[in-house]
């Protein structure tokens, strides 16, 4: 089954909510980039965060990027999604050895940038510390602080014993201005009853029975279904812009070396490769 991300509206439209399950695009990175068990589950829940927030983006070219840069041994991470439920991410470092569901140590402190690039000449970029290295509380944190959205951000992953993904997934909860406060209460209330992300996915429950668990009292209207996926959008000719940032000095001794290079895409090594006469071609 592939993974889907839903929306929709609750209370009269006075919230809104993003869930997907996110099983098959966590595994796909967990193939593609050799994670050890705590990497799958901190770049899983950045990609699952993606997918949710690539769901906000208003136009089908737009994109969203998530970097972080941290002091903990995972080093950084970077994931990029847009609104038609493509998502793709990297690690700096995916073979940390941790237990995995010690994410905020693999992560620990540091800076979460949300890049949102709308086809203008300067990306959009909103810088906030790391609150706790969890990946859910640092998005949370950011929509507070950044673009002062009141959210609930939900994000799980499972790995299971043999280091597949078991399962995967997420919710965002946004309030809309104007909640009236008994709203907010009790919608606060509700979110401090419920179960973890991970504790819902590991009794098999959906986006939608997730979202029906929080929301449900509130009058919950699912108004769009997407399917979700890791993809890579890379072509030789975006890997060659990387190669035409290096200096003519390093692209000289590259040459002088006489043999073709290989360079792959950071985000689904797919490997491309370049002859001698096309690096020439470059300078
Ligand atoms: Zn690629």
């Amino acid at each position: 089954m592939a993974d889907t991300m839903i929306r929709g509206m609750a209370a009269n439209k006075q919230v809104r909510f993003f869930a997907c399950n996110s099983t098959d695009t966590v595994e796909k990175a967990r193939i593609t980039h050799h994670t050890s068990p705590v990497v799958t589950n901190a770049l899983g829940r950045l990609l699952t965060g993606g997918v949710l927030m690539g769901a906000m983006c208003k136009n089908d070219t737009d994109k969203l990027t998530l970097r972080i840069q941290c002091q903990g041994p995972i080093s950084g991470m970077l994931v990029t999604a847009d609104a038609n439920g493509h998502v793709k991410g990297y690690v700096s470092e995916p073979e940390v050895m941790l237990p995995a569901n010690d994410v905020a140590k693999a992560v620990d402190l540091g800076v979460l940038s949300v890049i949102k690039d709308i086809g203008l000449k300067e990306p959009y970029v909103g810088d906030t510390h790391l609150v706790s290295g969890e990946i859910a509380e640092d998005l949370t944190y950011y929509f507070a602080t950044s673009e002062q959205i009141p959210s609930a951000v939900g994000l799980g992953v499972l790995v299971d014993k043999d280091q597949s993904v078991k399962q995967a997934g997420g919710f965002i909860i946004q309030l809309m201005p104007f909640t009236p406060d008994e709203v907010v209460d009790r919608l606060e209330k509700k979110i401090t009853e419920i179960d973890s992300v991970t504790q819902m996915l590991d009794r098999g429950l959906t986006p939608e029975q997730i979202l029906e668990e929080i929301l449900g009292d509130f009058g919950l209207e699912i108004t769009d279904t997407t399917e979700t996926r890791f993809h890579c959008d890379c072509s030789k000719e975006r890997v060659s812009r990387a190669l035409s940032t290096l200096s003519k000095k390093d692209l000289d001794s590259i040459i002088a070396d006489g043999e073709s290079i290989e360079v792959k895409c950071q985000f689904c090594n797919k490997a491309y490769e370049f002859t001698v006469d096309e690096l020439k071609e470059m300078r």
